[in-house]
């Protein structure tokens, strides 16, 4: 395989698609050399078909406002590769979203999902869809016509979607009530459904959880642990809720979360009801962090403004895509941070992890570091397909054991000859190999 070749290639088809493009390029660098170990992968053409998706869906969603208007919203589903179970991956609403955001995190669900060791291929979906200021009515209007056409290439061992940025319980509710509505099944189709109809308990924790889980094994490879450090979270939304609450339990100390407006720096810690608060402020619909700081005295929020300028020990980027830049990193590295683990899905730019990768910062990617909240995903479709729930603790320990074994994985692949790790190479290396080996014992499909 020639990275470059395949690069060519794709930008020539898929000319716009930017962020497919940097999700494709850093995978297929951090394979190259197993890739060319292995003369099959290269006779079963690996490479050139997974750089494409299986299948993707695009279809219209028109619904009606509260005030009687037709709004017309563009909406996806991207199947990218089913060779180790069904389809499986998030639904994002969000103005922002487009083709090419939704390829590159199908793309990197594959691999995600592959680190789990359950069995789930890659997905992803969603729409251009802002629910930012809109009525609780008009959501489920908008989820409802959104079922209307996705539920016809969705179903329990075809293709299983779950929540993301814009899409939580109450989303995920509206349209499992539609899909059922339309096909009479009550069955594990969505995950992050309710407890009370087939959901796991942890589900909404268990991304955040997971993010901690792995930055604990990270730093135990160092000889530390998460006992007073001081950590830095951006976003206040889902992710960042799990990371800060798990963060605090083992003995942290989390000193600032972000919003799209800024940060605030909270010098007593985010704790106790703070965690509550952020839950309250992102049901709030107002799209800022800047309340925080008006309710606690202890809070200075800095407007405009990111977060990773505050001195701390470990840095968990839990908001969005490319929200860490060269400069961001240079000022963690310059303020003795000692490892970035990412929760959101692709936060570092490319620029941002050369300089990462030149320091000696522990560095997580999001595919093995937040794979903890679709894990949890496969668990709750265990319980739905064995018709039994288990509780809080049973969830917990099987989370925490997914993710330190990605961890090792990404050990096991990435150890670098000095005796540092390389989490990049070794989690797309891991995921990688299932993948491929599935594909090669499939034949040309
Ligand atoms: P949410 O919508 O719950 O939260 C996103 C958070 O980021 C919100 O607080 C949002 O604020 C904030 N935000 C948006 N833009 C910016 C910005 N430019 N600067 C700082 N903060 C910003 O989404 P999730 O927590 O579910 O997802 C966060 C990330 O984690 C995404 O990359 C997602 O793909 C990834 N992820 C999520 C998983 C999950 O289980 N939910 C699983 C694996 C990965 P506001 O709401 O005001 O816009």
């Amino acid at each position: 395989m020639k990275v470059s070749e395949i690069m060519n290639g794709l930008i020539a088809r898929t000319p716009n698609e930017l962020e497919y493009h940097q999700a494709v390029k850093e995978v297929l660098e951090s394979i190259e050399e197993v890739y060319n170990d292995h003369p099959q992968f290269e006779r079963a053409g690996i490479a050139e078909r997974l750089v494409e998706p299986d299948r993707v869906l695009m279809f219209k969603v028109p619904w009606i406002d509260d005030k009687g208007k037709v709004q017309v919203n563009r909406a996806y589903r991207v199947q990218f590769n089913n060779a180790i179970g069904p389809y499986k991956g998030g639904i994002r609403f969000h103005p922002n979203v487009t083709l090419s955001t939704l390829k590159f995190l199908g793309f990197e669900q594959t691999f995600k999902n592959s680190l789990t060791s359950l069995a789930m291929g890659g997905a992803k979906g969603g729409a251009d869809f802002n629910p930012k200021g809109k009525s609780d009515i008009e959501i489920m209007r908008f989820c409802q016509a959104f079922m209307l056409e996705l539920h016809k290439i969705i179903g329990p061992e075809m293709d299983v979607p779950a929540g993301d940025i814009g899409v939580g319980a109450r989303e995920i509710g509206y349209m499992y009530g539609m899909y059922k509505k339309l096909t009479h099944q009550h069955e594990g189709v969505l995950t992050g459904k309710g407890v009370n109809w087939g959901g796991s308990l942890i589900r909404p924790e268990a991304t955040g959880f997971g993010v901690v889980y792995f930055t604990s094994e990270m730093l135990k490879t160092i000889g530390q642990n998460l006992e007073g450090k001081r950590v830095v979270v951006s976003g206040f939304g889902n992710v960042a809720w799990g990371a800060v609450k798990k963060a605090t339990e083992l003995g942290a100390k989390v000193i600032a979360l972000s919003g799209p407006d800024g940060y605030i720096y909270d010098k007593d810690g985010v704790s106790g009801d703070k965690i509550d608060y952020m839950t309250e402020l992102r049901l709030s619909n107002n799209d800022v962090i800047q309340p925080y700081a008006d309710t606690f005295p202890s809070a200075i929020f800095h407007a405009g403004k990111r977060p990773w300028e505050v001195p701390c020990d470990i840095a968990l980027p839990c908001a969005i895509q490319n929200e860490i830049n060269e400069d961001d990193v240079m000022n963690l590295v310059k303020n003795n941070c000692i490892c970035l683990c990412e929760g959101a899905n692709m936060p570092c730019t490319p620029g941002a992890i050369k300089i990462i990768q030149e320091s000696k910062l522990l560095y997580s990617p999001g595919k093995a570091s937040n794979a903890g909240g679709v894990a949890t995903s496969g668990l709750e479709m265990a319980q739905n397909a064995m018709k039994l729930t288990w509780g809080k603790d049973e969830v917990d320990k099987r989370l925490h054991e997914i993710m330190v074994d990605i961890h090792s994985a990404c050990v096991k692949y990435g150890k670098n000859s000095n005796g540092s790790i390389d989490y990049v190479k070794g989690a797309n290396v891991a995921g990688f190999l299932k993948v491929a080996y599935a594909m090669l014992d499939q034949g040309i499909v």
